[in-house]
């Protein structure tokens, strides 16, 4: 049987068209599986590349836990400074120009979090507005039925669900300094993005396991619960009273309290410290840094 032309071209074209296709779909799932080894490998690279001895200079004289890290938790450290500082955008706000001795001290404490290799880097986060000092935002709250109340409040630090992270630079220096206070704005608002990787913000990052959870709620409600009573009963807390505000703030908080009174929290929640040593994969009361609060509970 003879075809006619139009039949065989429209044959070809079908073939070519089917063609087409396959190796759209070839393409797709190459860059499915090849994407994440690419990335993988630049992120290698870029752990592996020398770490320049200023910012080394930086670090050793801003943040004085850095001196009590093993040297290989400096050296790993230093690797996920290099990461996260072409990852994330620094915005100067309030004419604040965003200096590299600030990126540098705002990446080392953050990446304090990441330290034992999670994988990621705050992968929801893009942007981070650092202000000079404490900015005033407008909060408006409903009062009765039909009054709303416009406040003018001052603050510290904030972490959103979408892709940015506010900080006042006065704080972060005082704040880095000072490492035995359990407070501290970048660890308090980075943890907030570690809560927030799944979507939500309610006090649970993404943990190992899936049986780690029910665990993990237990001991972190119970524990959010008394601080709540002792802060009602004006009893004096290892962990600041503001982590009673909501279970998001008590894992923010907690996490504050863990790199800076790591012995006090594991003398007094060691529940919560084991649960924070699993998540974290770190043991801070190793790192000896001395602790010159006395604590009274
Ligand atoms: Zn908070």
């Amino acid at each position: 049987m003879r075809r006619s032309r139009t039949e065989l071209y429209s044959d070809q074209k079908s073939m070519f068209e089917t063609i087409i296709v396959f190796v759209i779909i070839g393409l797709i799932i190459t860059g499915i599986l090849v994407n994440p080894m690419l990335i993988k490998r630049r992120i290698n690279r870029l752990k592996r590349r020398s770490f320049p001895s200023f910012w080394n200079a930086i670090i050793e004289n801003n943040l004085p836990i850095y001196l009590y890290l093993s040297a290989d938790e400096r050296r790993r450290l230093q690797g996920h400074i290099q990461v996260f500082l072409t990852q994330k955008q620094f915005i100067g706000c309030r004419g604040l120009q965003v200096t590299e001795e600030m990126k540098i001290i705002i990446a080392a404490v953050a990446c304090l979090l990441l330290l034992n290799e999670r994988g990621q880097y705050f992968p929801r986060l893009r942007s981070i507005l650092v202000y000079p000092s404490a900015y005033i935002v407008k909060e408006t709250a409903a009062i009765g039925d039909y009054v709303v109340e416009e406040r003018r409040v001052a603050r510290l630090g904030e972490s959103w669900t979408k892709d940015q992270l506010i900080l006042s630079w006065k704080q972060v220096k005082q704040d880095t300094i000072n490492w035995q206070d359990g407070r501290n704005v970048v660890l308090h608002e980075f943890a907030h993005q570690l809560d927030q990787e799944d979507g939500k913000a309610e006090g649970v990052p993404i943990l190992q396991r899936n049986s780690d959870y029910q665990t993990w709620a237990k001991v972190m409600t119970e524990a959010y619960q008394q601080l709540g009573n002792d802060v009602l009963q004006g009893v004096n807390t290892v962990m600041d009273s503001y982590g009673a505000t909501n279970p998001a703030e008590f894992f923010a908080v907690a996490t504050e309290t863990f790199f800076e009174k790591p012995h006090q929290l594991l003398s007094y929640h060691p529940a919560v410290y084991q649960q924070l040593q699993s998540y974290y994969q770190l043991n801070p009361v190793q790192w000896n840094y001395p602790s010159s609060v006395t604590f009274i509970q």
